[in-house]
């Protein structure tokens, strides 16, 4: 089904003469190199590893990603003309900036995630350290293949993705009872659902309201651990404290400890003289928008710039660095930033027809198929989910809502006929008199219950009446716009177009376009 995208990928544009440094070849840099290479820009990207990626390829285990998809997706970006200095770790900010690593560069952005796994400073952790290990980098030794084994029972401490990670791991590695303890209660784990629902269908339990409390060991080499069973409990402000049960203390045999508590920044490379501000909590000082820190050619983007998040994050943050990177060395003011481009278009075809699929179905969410579970287990390296055949396929796209299509109306135009409330299959549209938010929600067809979800109100119209709209549960099927005997309602695509790096985000070629000013 894949197609081959190569021939969809920007190309390497003409040298500008200006040089860009980003350091560490996460997806954040590389998307600072993936815009700013076709402009001509000469960027070098530096990482300590041999391979481009960042945490993609060194903590999200091979079930999950294969390599073969890191090397191609790195490698388009790699391939516009970037030179890639793999293997070499920037050990100092100072000389960077005064161009004793590579020279001078023009801009300096900064990717080098939040590299710190947090430990837990318990009774006998110093002792028993020969079995326990920090979660991320025991999965980047996994990763390069420097640990292949681990013990038959082992205990993960930690409620988020990485633990899941850690504990499905350690499941393929050879751990037999493997568990994963946490302090809080199942729902208010970090962890997303779909990751907890995988570690447990592969038989990982997950124990909560176990707060750890020692380290157990019988002269350095571990035994288990011993736990504080507790329970939440809120006080009138909703908060939540853990309070002990007053059980006995829960004790768990293990031969290693993964210790996924979280994760943190660590800057020991820049030099806390060398002009970068950095916060009380460790962090960088930045422009929100603009990413740029105290040093105006000195940027930082992904999980460097405001503590760890993820991947879609990281690459947002490349391109507004990216922008602000192209914008500094046109001479223009980079805190401001134009606007994305948006649009609205008319979906009608006919009086019956839409340029969409409007269908609705009631298909539940199909479920991507999965490897044999024990094929799965045997190898750290075979994937997990193996994806859906083109039929299926087909019909998960078909349970899309079309939430690109708004419902767009026009009170000018509306007779208040009421045949679209008639044949609305949601309830979602009232014609009432106006009034505060809370007192309307409760007066809709069907009261809007989702509070996070804005309503949307049009008028007044002739009558006074507004129209009052619940965005919630509206499945974008286009009746009322065919219903609609004066096209009041109509289906309009919504299109987003983020700003890039490039012609586009700068003010001069706009400006030349203007009678009587110069480029
Ligand atoms: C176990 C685990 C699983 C995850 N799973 C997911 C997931 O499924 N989906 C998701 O969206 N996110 C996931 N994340 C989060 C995601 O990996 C990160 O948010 C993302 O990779 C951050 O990108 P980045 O570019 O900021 O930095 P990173 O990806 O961390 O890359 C930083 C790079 O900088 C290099 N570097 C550091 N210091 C230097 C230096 N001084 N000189 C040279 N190079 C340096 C490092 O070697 C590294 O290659 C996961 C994280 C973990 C820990
Ligand atoms: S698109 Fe369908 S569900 Fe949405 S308001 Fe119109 S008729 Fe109701
Ligand atoms: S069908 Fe059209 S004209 Fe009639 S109430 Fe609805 S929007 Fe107004």
């Amino acid at each position: 089904m894949k197609d081959d995208v190569g021939k969809r990928m920007p190309k390497a544009g003409r040298k500008n003469g200006k040089r860009v440094a980003c350091i560490g070849a996460g997806p954040a840099s590389l998307t600072v190199a993936r815009d700013l290479a076709p402009l001509g820009y000469e960027v070098t990207v530096f990482d300590g590893e041999a391979k481009a990626g960042g945490f993609i390829r060194t903590q999200i285990p091979r079930f999950r990603l294969p390599e073969s998809v890191i090397d191609e997706e790195t490698g388009y970006i790699l391939d516009l003309g970037v030179t890639f200095r793999s293997g070499q770790r920037i050990d100092s900010m100072k000389a960077l900036l005064a161009g004793e690593v590579d020279g001078l560069f023009d801009a300096v952005f900064v990717g080098c995630g939040a590299p710190r796994g947090r430990d837990l400073d318990l009774p006998g952790r110093r002792e028993a350290a020969a079995s326990i290990h920090i979660g991320i980098d025991w999965l980047a030794s996994v990763s390069f293949g420097h640990i292949t084994k681990i013990g038959r029972r082992v205990i993960v401490l930690g409620g988020g993705n990485t633990a899941m990670d850690c504990c499905r791991s350690a499941r393929r590695l050879g751990g037999k009872d493997v568990k994963v303890i946490v302090r809080s209660g199942f729902d208010e784990m970090k962890a997303s659902p779909w990751e907890k629902e995988d570690a447990q269908h592969e038989g990982i339990p997950i124990l909560n309201f176990h707060v750890p409390k020692a380290f157990v060991h019988d002269g350095g080499k571990l035994t288990g651990m011993l736990f504080e069973i507790v329970e939440a409990r809120y006080d009138d402000k909703g908060r939540r404290s853990l309070v002990p049960t007053g059980e006995p203390d829960a004790f768990y045999e293990c031969d290693e400890v993964l210790v996924a508590v979280g994760q943190e920044n660590a800057f020991p490379w820049i030099e806390r003289d060398c002009g970068i501000g950095f916060d009380q909590w460790g962090l960088p000082r930045l422009g929100q928008d603009t990413h740029q820190s105290t040093v105006p050619h000195v940027f930082f983007g992904g999980d460097a710039a405001f503590g760890p998040k993820n991947i879609i994050t990281a690459v947002a943050h490349g391109h507004e660095a990216a922008v602000s990177i192209d914008r500094l060395l046109h001479g223009e003011d980079i805190a401001q930033r134009p606007a994305p481009m948006t649009n609205l278009m008319s979906q009608k075809m006919g009086i019956h027809e839409w340029s969409y699929d409007n269908d609705t179905v009631n298909d539940e969410r199909y479920k991507v198929p999965w490897a044999q579970a024990e094929a799965a287990l045997a190898s750290i390296k075979v994937e997990v989910e193996l994806g859906f055949d083109a039929a299926t396929a087909f019909k998960e796209a078909g349970r899309c809502l079309n939430c690109d299509v708004q419902t767009v109306f026009t009170a000018s135009t509306c007779i208040e006929c009421d045949a679209c409330v008639d044949i609305c299959p949601m309830d979602c549209i009232t014609f009432t008199g106006d009034g505060e938010e809370a007192e309307l929600r409760q007066r809709l067809k069907a009261p809007a219950l989702n509070l996070t979800q804005d309503l949307y109100v049009a008028g007044p119209l002739k009558t006074g009446r507004v129209m009052v709209k619940d965005e919630d549960v509206c499945l974008h099927c286009g009746l009322c716009a065919e219903r609609c005997p004066t096209g009041a309602w109509d289906m309009q695509k919504f299109l987003l177009n983020t700003t890039q790096a490039g012609p586009a985000c700068r003010d001069k070629p706009a400006l030349a376009q203007q009678p009587g000013v110069a480029a």
